[in-house]
């Protein structure tokens, strides 16, 4: 995947001897670039990536994601269409909006935001995205490309994770990774791409016996369950590098409420080697894994070699 990350710091905090892997720096030398080559796109080959983003109805986070993602893809030097629809617009309308940017020639990536409203039946909607414009990488197309190791455009996050261990770990050849979580977006594609690193994988779920157990046979271990703070210290090997994908609200003193991972971090920090926080680890990865995803299929697209990073 030529995923080339400098490596991390270590923390300051006395409580914890683990190198905090910090994902925002990470994601913003990525970011950097992507922007970069995104300017040699455009100087050389008169090619200006564009993502079109489509968010259905009035869903506050959702909102929220989709500007950042506006700005962030503007600030690479690619063209953000925005298509912001009501909460009521017909499947066959979405569909509609959908067929036309798969033919769109100034579009090169095409998300659409979830969840979608009840009405609208999500993986049609998905299955209808031109796998070559698929940056969240959610279609079957490529999504059975990642499982038989051809190129493609992959999920978002998963590829996130895989840069973040790899900025840990340098080498993942034979590690161990545990998997915790089996979603179709997270938990089987951060399976697969560890797979092509050379790892051996465990996939664990909720029906998984003695979790704890499991988890620490893991060189590296992926929390990708959407349960705050459920993974222990003790389920860590002394050592091991620790993926928190979750983000969590949880309520705090202050009665705002504090986002925390999957993973109890204070605990995990004193027996792992290497750990992602929450915030500042895998969230900011997933912004900058899809301006390298846009980036990649506007490329694809254009008979253009792109550049490796
Ligand atoms: P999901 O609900 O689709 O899947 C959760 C998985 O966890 C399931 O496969 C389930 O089998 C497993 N699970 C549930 N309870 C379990 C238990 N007690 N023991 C073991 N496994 C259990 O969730 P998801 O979409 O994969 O997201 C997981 C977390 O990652 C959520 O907190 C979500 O908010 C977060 N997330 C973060 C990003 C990001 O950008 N950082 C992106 C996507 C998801």
């Amino acid at each position: 995947m030529g995923l080339k990350v400098r490596p991390t710091g270590r923390s300051g905090e006395s409580m914890s001897d683990a190198k905090i892997i910090d994902g925002k720096a990470i994601a913003a030398e990525l970011r950097s670039r992507v922007a970069e080559a995104v300017s040699r796109l455009k100087e050389t080959h008169g090619i200006t990536p564009g993502l079109a983003v489509v968010i259905v109805g009035d869903d506050p986070a959702s909102h929220v994601y989709v500007r950042s993602k506006g700005k962030h893809t503007r600030g690479a030097g690619k063209a953000s269409f925005e298509h912001k629809l009501p909460a009521e617009t017909s499947q066959a309308e979405l569909l509609d909006l959908v067929a036309k940017l798969n033919t769109d020639s100034a579009v090169h990536g095409i998300l659409v935001q979830l969840p979608l409203p009840g009405h609208i039946d999500e993986n049609a909607v998905i299955q209808a995205i031109d796998p070559a414009k698929d940056v969240d990488g959610f279609t079957t197309v490529n999504a059975g490309k990642l499982a038989i190791g051809q190129p493609g455009l992959f999920p978002c996050t998963p590829v996130g994770c895989v840069m973040l261990a790899r900025s840990a770990l340098d080498d993942l050849t034979g590690a161990h990774a545990v998997i915790i979580g089996r979603s179709n977006i997270v938990g089987k594609p951060v399976a697969q791409l560890l797979l092509q690193e050379n790892c051996t994988v465990t996939l664990c779920h909720s029906r998984t016996r003695d979790l704890p157990s499991v988890a620490r046979l893991g060189d590296i271990v992926v929390a990708a369950v959407g349960r705050p703070e459920m993974v222990k210290g003790d389920w860590i090997k002394p050592g091991a590098c620790v993926i928190d994908v979750g983000i969590n609200r949880i309520e705090s003193d202050d009665g705002k409420g504090r986002l925390v991972g999957d993973v109890d971090f204070a605990g995990a920090a004193r027996v792992a080697g290497s750990i992602t926080p929450v915030p500042g680890g895998v969230g900011p990865m997933t912004i900058a894994c899809l301006l390298r995803n846009t980036y990649r299929a506007a490329c694809a697209i254009e008979g253009v070699e792109p550049e490796d990073f």
